[in-house]
């Protein structure tokens, strides 16, 4: 059974979509199907998101982990709004212009953090290309927070590109969470239909530059597959991620929201997941997730405390 997400209908998500002809979505194959979320505490995360008033991308993107990630208590925040100034053609998050910052929510993020418990805590974004520095001052009140509010969790931020938004990376690198991600998301030569608003060289720009600026910050990125991508490219960007000292990579599938989305190119079937997994250990990454479920939040905590004790082993070594 797949799981059912509440996606307010009262305003339209996508305007900018809207011209654009349909794409059939494919049936899944079986390899991506997942249970319908009923575990007790899956309800609890779900309750404990409404009463704070925040917002998560595990919902906001209709991820299709959230049953097994809620009933674990691994929620994905998603600060400054739930409406984006870029239009993806992958993700599901709505477009428009957002609303003005919220003072209250670095607290209010702090505070579920306390709450939930939990050693790690992912915390992503909207673009907010409508501020002046991008949001990146407020990723860093978010952070400074959640320090003072839970100090033995440890934090990883996902985190817009800050194109055209200068001290974007120094900002994030002076707040020093413990794992900065931003995901390239796809190769160079599908930017321009995938992420048109965004620039590859500057996403890896900024990769490189916080573990510049911060070089004890974990990094990393991800990539969706089966959006047309050829084997090679996929190589080509490992490599480019490698230059840049990026720690982590993660590899998923990518799934198409809604008919006015990119269309699914292939399912990219578990076995080549692996292959690009061992690719990837081959070339060098600290840490390395692949396969057909997996998205930049996903078993974050387990992932980054394995990556900590690899980077801590390599050292003594
Ligand atoms: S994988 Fe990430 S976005 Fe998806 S449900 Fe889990 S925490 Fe949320």
């Amino acid at each position: 059974m797949s799981v059912h997400i509440e996606i307010d209908h009262r305003k339209a998500r996508h305007p900018e979509k809207a011209h654009r002809p349909d794409n059939q979505i494919q049936r899944k194959p079986a390899w991506i199907r997942v249970k319908a979320p009923t575990h007790p505490i899956y309800h609890e995360t779900r309750a404990l998101m409404r009463a704070n008033g925040l917002v998560t991308v595990c919902e906001e993107a209709a991820c299709p982990n959230i049953g097994e990630c809620w009933s674990q208590r691994h929620a994905t925040m998603m600060i400054m709004g739930d409406t984006c100034t870029r239009a993806c053609a992958f993700c599901n998050v709505a477009t428009g212009l957002p609303g003005p910052l919220d003072a209250t929510e670095p607290t209010r993020v702090a505070d579920a953090v306390a709450q939930l418990g939990l050693h790690h805590i992912v915390i992503t974004s909207v673009d907010r290309d409508d501020l002046a520095d991008g949001g990146a001052a407020h990723f860093a009140a978010v952070i400074a927070a959640i320090r003072g509010a839970a100090p033995a969790t440890t934090i990883e931020v996902l985190t817009p590109d800050f194109l055209r938004k200068p001290g974007g990376a120094e900002t994030l690198a002076t707040a020093a969470p413990d794992v900065f991600n931003h995901n390239l998301e796809t190769v160079p030569r599908l930017y321009p239909s995938v992420r048109p608003g965004a620039r590859y060289y500057q996403s890896l720009r900024l990769l490189d530059q916080v573990k510049r600026l911060a070089p004890l910050v974990f990094t990393k990125s991800g990539l969706m597959l089966g959006l047309g991508e050829e084997r090679a490219e996929i190589g080509q960007v490992m490599d480019d991620l490698r230059i840049a000292d990026v720690d982590f990579i993660t590899m998923g599938q990518y799934l198409q929201p809604t008919a006015k989305h990119a269309a699914v190119a292939r399912f990219v079937p578990p076995e080549e997941f692996s292959e690009y997994a061992s690719l990837a250990r081959a070339k060098g990454f600290l840490q390395v997730a692949a396969t057909p479920l997996t998205r930049s939040s996903y078993h974050a905590d387990s992932d980054f405390a394995e990556m900590r004790a690899t980077r801590a082993a390599r050292l003594a070594a």
